[in-house]
């Protein structure tokens, strides 16, 4: 730490932060027995907290965004730079940084075409679930609206998005939630015996489901299939074999549109730009947002094809024929900026090699720490995005109660090791250890992570 905060400084930051600030997914209650932490540093895969006690962080900023790590100076340099020169346009004026981001955002993704800004996973989902609906209403009478999205999967915080959630806790008490989502089953093949699925052909059995759900609905009114590349929040369910190719068929067939929601695997998480490119998948629509920028600005994107954009432009003479949504804070300038030279460091620095090469590092760890616990029944992720299911009994698989997975998180944060796990999101399967550190990571930091779980496990479990 840089030491330019006083003690009396740090003491009254935490306070305000205590008796101020509303925290996301956060009970409050626990502040009456603890201060809430306050990060004040960061560095690299590290960041301090009013104590300064160092964390290494395996979970890049909680959420799987800070993907090329904290202290970037070429990013803020960005940013500051183009804040002098234009902060903000908004509605259908263009700007630098916005028009050469998109240029070279889609020479990163072969088959789309455009790209709309705005400012959260949430939102660029929304977006596209508009578009969904106004395609339905232009080319259908409004009939083929329907969206399907898949048990576990998450979409985002607002009540469009909820109501695309495949994740009930989050749901829970939100209602009622918006007609015209309809629920697939997951493809979690750990977990396939729960399903009644054969034990042959798992990926090409999940994706039928979705098919069955089509034909019970009829195709004529289903406009879209939304789906996570690999599901994140839901459990890290990592594709089975035979389901993309399969799934995209489907699609083609209904004629319904694919849209992959990239928020988290995409720029570089999972080793390939996007997570749908590890398995050839085509969409029509991608979503993105969290390692767009690393989290150094706000920015989200939704991108389509040249196909879809051009359904927004049949018919200059109909006032209504364009896609009417604006995003107030789409028009921000540092979003796009900061997204150029994050690509530039991924880029340069070969970082999705390093994902790729570390991945399997970690997976390898990942499969020792299996070999000594009983209690992990299940490893599995792609790149830098893993997951450790805990269970009961590996016979059973019954899953781990939420309470002890989560005081294994707490333990490794007693040894400055920040890793995540499923919370409060499928009912009965909030049982996974997530580890999703920034791509930088070296062999050294992923040791010490898995040093902490091993440690933390033993300590836990006995
Ligand atoms: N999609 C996925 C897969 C996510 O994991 C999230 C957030 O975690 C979102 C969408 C929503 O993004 P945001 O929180 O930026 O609205």
């Amino acid at each position: 730490m840089d030491g330019t905060l006083s003690p009396n400084d740090i003491s009254h930051i935490v306070t305000a932060d205590r008796e101020h600030v509303w925290h996301h997914l956060t009970q409050h209650k626990s502040y009456e027995s603890a201060d809430p932490q306050v990060i004040l540093e960061g560095k690299g895969m590290r960041v301090w907290d009013q104590h300064g006690k160092e964390h290494l962080d395996g979970v890049s900023g909680a959420v799987w965004t800070v993907n090329v790590g904290y202290g970037r100076e070429s990013i803020a340099r960005a940013v500051y730079d183009q804040l002098l020169k234009l902060n903000y346009f908004a509605g259908a004026k263009g700007s630098v940084p916005g028009a050469l981001f998109a240029e070279k955002l889609l020479d990163k993704m072969p088959g789309m075409s455009r790209v709309y800004y705005c400012n959260s996973g949430s939102e660029a989902n929304e977006k596209a679930f508009k578009m969904v609906r106004q395609i339905a209403h232009k080319r259908y009478g409004g009939k083929k609206h329907k969206i399907l999205y898949r048990d576990r999967d998450y979409h985002g915080t607002t009540i469009g998005c909820l109501s695309a959630g495949g994740q009930d806790e989050r749901n829970a008490q939100y209602g009622p939630l918006t007609p015209g989502f309809v629920r697939v089953p997951h493809c979690l093949e750990y977990r396939a015996h729960e399903q009644g699925a054969p034990s042959e052909g798992y990926g090409e059995w999940a994706a039928n489901q979705i098919e069955e759900v089509i034909l019970r609905e009829g195709p004529d009114t289903v406009g879209a299939l939304c789906l996570e590349p690999v599901t994140a929040g839901g459990g890290v369910i990592v594709p089975p074999e035979g389901y993309w190719p399969r799934v995209q068929e489907i699609c083609r067939k209904y004629d319904i549109l694919l849209h992959i929601d990239e928020v988290v695997c995409g720029v570089g998480r999972t080793g390939a730009w996007f997570g749908y490119q590890n398995y050839g998948v085509e969409p029509d629509m991608v979503t993105m947002a969290k390692g767009v920028a690393s989290g150094y600005a706000a920015i989200a994107c939704l991108v389509t094809t040249e196909s879809v954009f051009d359904l927004f432009k049949t018919d200059a003479s109909d006032p209504m024929d364009y896609f009417r949504d604006i995003s107030t804070f789409g028009g921000c300038t540092a979003g796009p900026a900061a997204a150029i030279e994050n690509m530039r460091i991924i880029e340069e620095e070969g970082l999705l090699e390093n994902t790729v090469a570390m991945g399997d590092y970690l997976m390898g760890k990942l499969e020792e720490l299996k070999g000594k616990h009983k209690v992990i029944g299940d490893v599995r992720g792609k790149g830098l995005f893993q997951g450790a299911e805990l269970v009961k009994d590996r016979e059973t698989r019954v899953p781990m109660d939420e309470k002890l997975v989560q005081a294994v998180t707490g333990d490794c944060m007693k040894q400055g090791v920040i890793i995540g796990a499923t919370n409060r999101s499928v009912p009965g399967y909030n049982n996974t250890l997530c580890f999703s550190p920034a791509l930088i990571a070296t062999k050294s930091d992923l040791d010490q992570m898995v040093e902490a779980v091993d440690a933390a496990l033993g300590r836990v479990f006995g």
